[in-house]
């Protein structure tokens, strides 16, 4: 029996959704979108929704569009454009050849509004914005009409005319939909439609000075697309009453049944330690107090990239936590268990020493060097080995030797035996102590017969230690990051995002070590520094001034700190 077919395949409840519509004949085809709105750079929540849009498509033989829903012109901008694009296509999802912008349908939207006012079913409303939220009642209070809502059909045409003229300020007049004041769902309540705005559009200039708001352009996009299932978070519950209504009226009188977009809402990703509110995200980086969007604290898409996350750690991260209906805090341990799984994989394995100390190797010839074989990665043999040399000066990590040791310290101390990785089994000597009691030297001498991969050269020693040659290695800068935030979860909190940021996020090593081959072979951008944690190049990084960021620790240290 094949192992393959014992696997049971679990399907997400979105999948269960679309099996039973193809079932039923409603699609014969699966079509998503991703519509975000071009104000700010994506984050990790994002990539949840773009690889289950994205992995519908495919895994359907679907269709997936990627859509800008630009409708909103003051924050939004080229720059995030280009942004969220290139993140994307980083993740692996792919739009193919359909790239649309909500605003290329302006003009089908302005259509829509005319219809609806023909229809006797939106009005000219001259309330001003305190007031009509005044009028819209409470969860507990029905709203009251407004004295606008009677305008006749005619009348309105022509104010709405005037506002996409010009005519008004902005505020001074709204177009909204005549629904129901008095419906339980606030949503219902004669929501505003199209507003004044005379601002600049990233792609339309000033073409236009009314916008059309979210909840009745988004129904057009998908229709327009031809978009069968809608997918977008479980705050938008309450809106897909008027989803449906804008579908039911702008239809032309098809059935009902017949094959209209439907909106369907998953949780939202939330993780610990961090924030994912765009608008604290555009904060942190304004005010400075992050290195920009890709500052590698960020939970932003190109803040992981930069800290050396690999789009498919982000994906494997995605899938553990998995797609239901209700939110909740997903642990960034987890994030980082999937990337230190992923990594194993992939990364080039390299010695680097962050606190070094020197080691001499007494009995080890003056002037002599060799080349010693370090495997690039033991989980996949083809990618072969690289040399690193050997000498009779090397950096090790001052924490890895200690005077008077515990019993189950395995590394250098006086008078024991430890092996130096691909090299030889060394026995400590001595050292040498400033004034200060800090250690400057350790002494060893090396055991000729020792040597990794010789013939008979596995004696048993407990310990295994990194190194790098003195007169073999390059210097470089390594920073080492924490939590972004010291509180678990900074959104419920009642104190400014600002306040609970934490102050040790960024620690930046002056003067480590790294073997030659970091700055000879940059192919793979994922590191492993043996014994110590994974590692990529930052963006800053030159072969002159090598600068690395840490990604993520071997092990969860940071549930041990807690
Ligand atoms: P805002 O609307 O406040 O600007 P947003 O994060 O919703 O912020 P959008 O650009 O509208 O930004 O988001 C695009 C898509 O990504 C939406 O369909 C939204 O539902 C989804 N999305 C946003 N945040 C998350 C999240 N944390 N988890 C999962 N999906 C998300
Ligand atoms: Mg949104």
């Amino acid at each position: 029996m094949e192992l393959e077919n014992e696997k049971i395949e679990s399907k997400n409840f979105i999948e269960l959704i679309i099996d039973k519509d193809l079932e039923e004949g409603r699609f014969d085809h699966v079509q998503t979108r991703f519509p975000p709105e071009p104000n700010g750079y994506l984050h990790i929540g994002h990539a949840k929704s773009i690889l289950l849009n994205y992995g519908l498509a495919k895994k359907y033989n679907g269709k997936f569009n990627m859509r800008f829903d630009d409708t909103n012109p003051t924050k939004e901008k080229e720059e995030f454009v280009e942004s969220i694009l290139k993140d994307i296509k980083w993740l692996g999802a792919d739009w193919e050849d359909r790239l649309f912008f909500a605003s290329n349908y302006f003009e089908q939207m302005y259509e829509a509004a005319i219809k609806l006012i023909k229809k006797g079913k939106a009005y000219v409303c001259d309330l001003s914005p305190e007031e009509i939220r005044e009028y819209r009642g409470t969860l507990t209070e029905p709203g009251k009409d407004s004295p606008y809502r009677n305008r006749s059909v005619e009348e309105n045409l022509e104010l709405f005319d005037n506002m996409k003229k010009g005519v008004y300020k902005d505020g001074e007049k709204v177009l909204r939909a005549k629904i129901d004041m008095t419906s339980p769902n606030i949503n219902m309540r004669d929501p505003i439609i199209y507003r004044v705005a005379h601002m600049t559009h990233h792609k339309t200039g000033d073409k236009w000075c009314i916008y059309p708001m979210y909840d009745f352009a988004h129904p057009i996009e998908d229709a327009i697309e031809g978009v069968t299932h809608s997918i977008c978070t479980l705050e938008f519950v309450p809106h897909r009453p008027l989803y449906d209504y804008f579908v039911d009226e702008l239809k032309d009188g098809k059935d009902l049944e017949d094959n209209r977009p439907r909106q369907y809402e998953f949780n939202r990703l939330n993780l610990t330690y961090t924030v994912m509110s765009k608008r604290k995200l555009l904060a942190l980086v304004e005010e400075k107090l992050v290195d920009g969007w890709d500052d590698p604290r960020m939970p932003t898409i190109c803040g992981l990239r930069r800290r050396g996350y690999s789009p498919e750690s982000i994906r494997k991260f995605i899938d553990m936590i998995g797609y239901t209906k209700f939110d909740a805090l997903n642990d960034f341990a987890m994030l980082e268990a999937a990337a230190r799984e992923d990594l194993n994989m992939r990364a080039l394995r390299l010695s680097a020493v962050l606190d070094p100390v020197k080691l001499v190797i007494t009995n080890y010839p003056e002037g002599l060097s060799e080349e010693m074989d370090a495997i690039n990665n033991p989980e996949n043999e083809s990618e072969g080995t690289h040399k690193i040399t050997f000498s009779k000066e090397l950096w090790i990590e001052r924490d890895d030797f200690m005077e008077d040791a515990p019993k189950n310290f395995y590394r250098m101390v006086p008078g024991k035996e430890v092996r130096l990785k691909n090299a030889y089994i060394v026995k400590c000597t001595g050292f040498k102590k400033s004034e200060d009691g800090k250690i400057e030297e350790i002494y060893c001498e090396y055991d000729p017969q020792s040597k990794s991969g010789m013939e008979g050269a596995n004696r048993k020693v407990k310990g295994t230690l990194h190194w790098v040659s003195v007169n073999d290695c390059l210097e470089a800068e390594v920073r080492i990051y924490d939590r972004l935030f010291m509180v678990e979860n900074p959104s419920a909190d009642e104190r400014d995002f600002r306040e609970l940021l934490n102050p040790d996020s960024l620690k930046v090593l002056q003067k480590c070590y790294v073997e030659k081959y970091a700055a000879q072979n940059t192919t793979n951008r994922y590191l492993q520094f043996q014994r110590i944690g994974y590692f990529t190049y930052d963006t800053s990084s030159t072969p002159e001034h090598l600068v690395f960021n840490k990604t993520v620790a071997l092990k969860d240290t940071w549930a041990k700190k807690k």
